[in-house]
């Protein structure tokens, strides 16, 4: 039997929900996902999971999720796959670190993502905490937490 359960409720399905394309499959490297790793392996992958589909929501809300992007964002998760198995108790960082990650690599690739939707002079949201649980986009300008990673709604689209 495929180990598809993922023993944790209250976790979103979000992931793939209306998108297009997007089957998570990336094409590089073809590591294997569901094939009986090891104690620990199953649980990391829930967590990255996890953190994928919070990240693709927001990039889906402000209709950033082309291509590209979701190619970066699978990046962004791959490379913390790693990460997370040296230090499998900062699990809980993941969500805030793959947005980071995803930002970064579009402001170089592409531009400011997400722009932040209070402020007149277009500027990027900041991930709060940078290394925590819980991580929310922040504008840093006003001081004012404006979503949760995961839950950013419509707003100017962009990168710009
Ligand atoms: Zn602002």
């Amino acid at each position: 039997m495929p180990a598809r359960a993922r023993g944790t409720a209250g976790w979103g399905r979000r992931d793939n929900g209306g998108m297009d394309g997007t089957d998570g499959t990336n094409g590089m490297d073809g590591t294997p996902e569901d094939s009986g790793t090891p104690a620990g392996g199953r649980g990391a992958e829930a967590v990255l999971h996890h953190a994928r589909a919070l990240v693709l929501a927001d990039l889906t809300a402000r209709r950033a999720a082309g291509p590209e992007a979701v190619s970066l964002l699978e990046e962004a998760v791959s490379s913390r796959r790693w990460w997370l198995e040296q230090w499998a108790d900062g699990a809980a960082f993941v969500p805030g670190l793959v947005a980071q990650d995803v930002q970064d690599a579009l402001l170089e690739a592409y531009g400011r993502w997400p722009l932040c939707p209070l402020c007149e002079d277009p500027h990027a949201l900041a991930v709060e905490p940078e290394l925590g649980p819980d991580p929310h986009w922040v504008c840093e300008a006003r001081g004012v937490a404006v979503a949760p990673v995961g839950s950013l709604g419509p707003g100017p689209e962009g990168p710009r």
